[in-house]
């Protein structure tokens, strides 16, 4: 579904009076010289890895601009699947990009990332990623790396793209950014991205929070630097969009927590496409039906967190409609693994110390968001946030026409349409025995619960304030307010009155 339609009129309304007449903060009166937009990816950075060494760069530009407290995305929170939601604001179901390893059963293929003619071939990517949108408005896009970007999708590719090449050097990137914007202004690009992935081979390999993934951000912050340097130098810095985030968090594991599937399963009698965080398994011809493999799976051990037969998963993860998605999905809990016997037989003590792919609520599994350029104050803040809606403000900021999305504009609709500095405003509820905090800016809320956190949008509501995505919902008025989470109401919550910090 468009969740576009649920944006509220007001803000429409309002964004386009004030875009009217503060044309400076808006981008859109650029027109054909919207500034150019560099939308950077440090693959695993978890949202709270800032917090954990000295990184000048991304300091210099959360100080500079917009800093988002997290970066929702979307199930399953696995690199080429959130990347790929990211550049088009489109669910996994509507991307087709449903795992980093996949099945497809009409061509009755596979699709894993160390298959070059699967990654570069356009059949896996459904959507229309912004690099094409770009390119139809008559504008170059020149990608430095991104999945997707090496394959012609709907006929298109970039202008400019690169074969991936894990080995080229962070300074090679960024000084190659950097030429492609002293290109004369009719053939500099309007878009522009840019890769890293230290952070992630760190994380998997060490585990977050350890002093080699430490290393690893302070080698892709010094990388920035020499990026900002050179924006600064060529006087760029404050005059273009720079949106800086990652694909997914990290959460720590270990051998003792692991799920064996061949416990519960005959392995040779059903198609598994996908391991680990979530498991994507289909039925095979002689094998048993999915009623069948769900009943062998539902409840069987406690490292599962659920179970689903296509089309009965949570509904937020909106992983239902397309080809791809498999007869039956079992999700692990946060931290467990789901594996077999020979694999695990094959593993040592230390080799895999940090996985992503959980629930992306988890706000284990939330990335980074910073924005800077001049559609953004200086120190302005925002709550979590989700990454569909990325596809949304990318197209808006480049003022060209959106394709369709799951996403929308709502959460940086006001912060688009004011000059002044949005900050976030924190409230503490009870309901009943459960704690939840609020983090609310104008356009868009977070619902903190436990070791989760929900990005929600503002939509309309006759009275109070309401957020609400899929199946999770906050509406308060006064120190009243009333939550729901997958179904689940919690009524009657009261605000904590001496909790109420700003
Ligand atoms: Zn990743």
């Amino acid at each position: 579904m468009l969740s576009i339609l649920r944006v509220p009129v007001v803000w429409v309304l309002s964004a386009l009076l004030l875009a009217a007449c503060n044309q400076t903060r808006d981008a859109s009166d650029a027109g054909a010289h919207a500034p150019p937009l560099l939308l950077i990816s440090i693959d695993g950075f978890r949202h709270d890895y800032m917090e954990m060494a000295d990184l000048p760069a991304l300091e210099k530009l959360a100080a500079d601009g917009l800093k988002a407290d997290s970066l929702q995305h979307v199930f399953p929170t696995k690199t080429f699947v959130t990347h790929y939601a990211l550049v088009t604001g489109l669910y996994a179901e509507n991307t087709g990009v449903v795992a980093n390893s996949m099945w497809d059963p009409e061509r009755k293929s596979r699709f894993s990332l160390g298959n070059r003619d699967a990654v570069s071939d356009g059949y896996w990517y459904d959507g229309e990623p912004i690099w094409n949108t770009v390119e139809k408005a008559g504008k170059t896009a020149a990608t430095y790396f991104w999945p997707g970007s090496e394959a012609q999708i709907d006929g298109m590719r970039p202008s400019i793209w690169k074969p991936y090449a894990g080995d080229t050097p962070h300074d090679v990137r960024v000084d190659q950014v950097l030429e492609w914007l002293d290109l004369p202004e009719d053939r500099r690009p309007a878009f522009l991205t840019l890769y890293f992935s230290a952070v992630d081979s760190a994380g998997h390999a060490h585990g977050p929070g350890h002093p080699k993934t430490i290393e690893a951000m302070v080698e892709v912050d010094r990388a920035l630097g020499r990026l900002l340097d050179g924006l600064e130098r060529r006087g760029l810095y404050r005059d273009m969009h720079i949106l800086l985030t990652s694909d997914h968090g990290m959460q720590r594991i270990d051998l003792d927590r692991y799920v064996l599937l061949d416990e519960f399963l005959d392995l040779g009698q059903v198609n598994v496409s996908d391991w680990g965080p979530a498991a994507q398994i289909w039925t095979v011809e002689g094998g048993p039906d999915a009623d069948e493999i769900f009943q062998a799976l539902d409840g069987a051990h406690a490292g599962f967190r659920r179970v689903w037969k296509k089309g009965e998963g949570p509904e937020r993860y909106h992983f239902d409609d397309h080809q791809r998605v498999p007869d039956v999905t079992v999700e692990a809990e946060l931290g467990w693994m789901i594996s077999n016997k020979p694999y695990y037989a094959g593993m040592q003590r230390g080799m895999l110390n940090g996985m992503h792919g959980w629930d992306p609520a988890w706000h284990a599994m939330h990335g980074i968001f910073i924005a800077s350029g001049p559609a953004f104050e200086p120190g302005e803040r925002l709550p979590a946030v989700r990454s569909v809606d990325l596809y949304s403000l990318m197209t808006r900021l480049m003022d060209i026409a959106p394709a369709r999305t799951d996403g929308s504009i709502a959460a940086f609709e006001p912060l688009l349409a004011s000059g002044e500095r949005l900050a976030v405003d924190e409230t503490h509820w009870q309901c009943g025995a459960e704690t939840f905090i609020a983090r609310t800016a104008p356009g868009s809320a977070a619902l903190h619960h436990r070791q989760s956190v929900f990005a929600l949008p503002r939509v309309e509501s006759a009275s109070g304030a309401r957020f609400s995505d899929t199946g999770v919902e906050f509406w308060n008025k006064g120190t009243e307010a009333r939550i729901e989470i997958d179904g689940r109401v919690f009524p009657d919550c009261r605000k904590s009155p001496d909790r109420d910090a700003g």
